[in-house]
């Protein structure tokens, strides 16, 4: 059974311009937050199923949050989590930082439009609007469907082994504290106790929301963490008020 929302701010009516706005914002965030999670929890399922990667993990990574987004949720929810957590991969709006060629992650353009291409090629006949908004090439567009049946493919085989290993064994959740670690809290809180019964883990994963020095969020396998850090929820209000200046 797909979702209908995860996220608070869908479940409100709406009353002034500036709610809707307030309300814009906060979807944004928490839609990052939740395809920064499933990133990492990309690479813990990489490590507890020994998923053989040819290329880039990050990639892989990458390629499970869009499938979690577009496998998760019902269609309007799905597309308004990816059409944010799409310009979560875009770090600088004002495009000055040089391209790090050499870092582990693709230049950020690069993960946009594979992004956006793979959530388009999940259901091509609903998602051409969500396609054209978000930019995406005629040229590669044509490809997505295919590149969408591929990594399906790859990641369904995995999440079939883990189905198969039921009843798994749930995430534990350990809560920020902080301003910030407010909307992470309840963003992961709901979105681990959605996940029982959902995604079966063959350990326990521990995912813990706390400040360490940057924005950043990362999967520890030698003591199966994910560690969520509060930095990102500035980082991302700055973000999105960056792009809807410009
Ligand atoms: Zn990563």
């Amino acid at each position: 059974m797909k979702r209908r929302s995860a996220l608070a701010t869908l479940a409100y009516a709406v009353c002034t311009l500036s709610a809707q706005a307030d309300d814009a914002q906060q979807a944004f965030v928490e839609a990052n937050i939740l395809a920064i999670f499933y990133h990492e929890l990309g690479h813990a399922v990489v490590d507890l199923m020994e998923v053989p990667i040819f290329g880039q993990e990050e990639d892989a990574a990458d390629v499970m949050a869009v499938l979690l987004i577009d496998w998760l949720f019902e269609e309007e929810t799905a597309q308004s989590i990816a059409y944010d957590s799409a310009f979560g991969y875009i770090n600088s709006t004002e495009q000055i930082e040089e391209t790090e060629w050499w870092g582990l992650h693709g230049p950020d353009e690069q993960r946009f439009f594979n992004h956006v291409c793979l959530f388009y090629g999940g259901n091509p006949e609903n998602r051409a609007e969500f396609a054209e908004d978000l930019g995406l090439p005629e040229e590669r567009a044509l490809t997505c469907p295919d590149e969408y049946d591929l990594a399906a493919e790859s990641w369904g085989s995995v999440f079939d082994k883990m189905d198969a290993q039921s009843p798994g064994v749930e995430m534990r959740f350990v809560a920020g504290t902080g301003v910030d670690a407010d909307i992470v809290n309840s963003v992961l809180r709901a979105e681990i106790r959605s996940m029982s019964g959902e995604i079966t883990l063959p350990e326990q994963v521990s995912v813990r929301v706390e400040s360490c020095g940057e924005a950043n969020a990362f999967y520890d396998p030698s003591d199966l963490s994910i560690t969520f850090c509060t930095e990102f929820v500035p980082h991302l209000n700055d973000l999105f008020e960056s792009s809807s200046e410009g």
